[in-house]
């Protein structure tokens, strides 16, 4: 559950300052994504895990709501994951996340039942890196797409780099994850191990490399951006929709784009996303 204030700016160590506005509001990069890929088209199950509290229901509630299957959505004993987010009044953001219920860190035989029949699995660590190297790795022997967020950044998320079909770091994640100094050197570095780097690069648009090759560079739609909050997600979700309706890469890479600058021109995550109709107009 995202917990959001708006504020001119972040609060120094032991300042307390006034924000402008306070909403709470379904959030995780994997609810984004599930939400955002459901929205343009795709069939969704989702995995995961909400605590038995108001939050849990709420969350569940609400995906069931967008047409998300929750049938692998499990209730833990813990509290429901949270993020607060600040929203600085420039639209950036920045984020603390505990993770609750999402800790549980065992694949169980219905995730893997699941996991078994999926064109794709999009996986993000908000969950637990064995966990997600497990489900890639299932993924992986069951055929499916492998679509790998590698956010927020973890310290021994490389391992996990091999295991992804297509990798969606954002400019930070992707420097941080490959160790370079340029974005176009990291992009070339994570799409080494055989598979595809998206580097998202907010207003720049994406970097996209195949093979250490960089094969694309697509600029974003100029907008007035007033929340990127979800942006990435939205770009993800809106990705693998295309993919599994059997686009090419490069018609995906644009409807994601176009997605994502339309969601970032709305206030909130999950609820600023268009439907599959908005994106298809806005791609002319
Ligand atoms: P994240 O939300 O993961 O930090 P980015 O900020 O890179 O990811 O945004 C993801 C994508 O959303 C970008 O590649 C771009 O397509 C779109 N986007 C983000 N910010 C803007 C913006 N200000 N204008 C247009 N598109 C944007």
């Amino acid at each position: 559950m995202d917990l959001v204030t708006r504020q001119p700016r972040l609060p120094e160590p032991g300042e307390t300052m006034a924000g402008t506005d306070f909403t709470t509001g379904p959030g995780g990069k994997g609810l984004n994504q599930a939400v955002a890929a459901r929205r343009a088209g795709a069939e969704v199950m989702f995995l995961g895990a909400v605590g038995d509290d108001g939050f849990g229901g709420e969350l569940r509630e609400f995906l069931a709501g967008e047409g998300v299957d929750v049938s692998g959505l499990r209730t833990g004993p813990t509290a429901t994951g949270i993020a607060q987010v600040s929203v600085l009044d420039g639209g950036e953001n920045s984020i603390v996340i505990v993770a609750g219920a999402n800790a549980a860190d065992d694949l169980t035989d219905g995730d893997r039942a699941w996991i078994a029949r999926a064109a794709a699995v999009v996986v993000q660590l908000e969950r637990p890196l064995a966990l997600v190297e497990e489900a890639l790795a299932a993924a992986r022997a069951a055929g499916a797409l492998t679509v790998l967020t590698p956010a927020p950044v973890h310290p021994d998320a490389a391992r996990l780099v091999a295991l992804a079909d297509i990798l969606v770091p954002n400019e930070a994640e992707a420097l941080a994850l490959s160790g370079c100094a340029d974005v176009e050197a990291a992009a070339r570095r994570l799409s080494g191990a055989g598979g595809t780097a998206i580097v998202t690069r907010g207003a720049r648009g994406v970097l996209v490399a195949r093979d250490a090759e960089i094969v694309a560079a697509v600029p974003a739609r100029a907008v007035d951006a007033v929340d990127t909050t979800g942006a990435g997600d939205t770009f993800v979700g809106v990705l693998v929709a295309w993919l599994i309706r059997g686009e090419p890469l490069e018609r995906a890479v644009d409807a994601a784009s176009v997605a994502a600058s339309i969601a970032v021109t709305r206030p909130g995550a999950a609820a600023a996303m268009p439907e599959r109709a908005e994106i298809v107009a806005a791609l002319g």
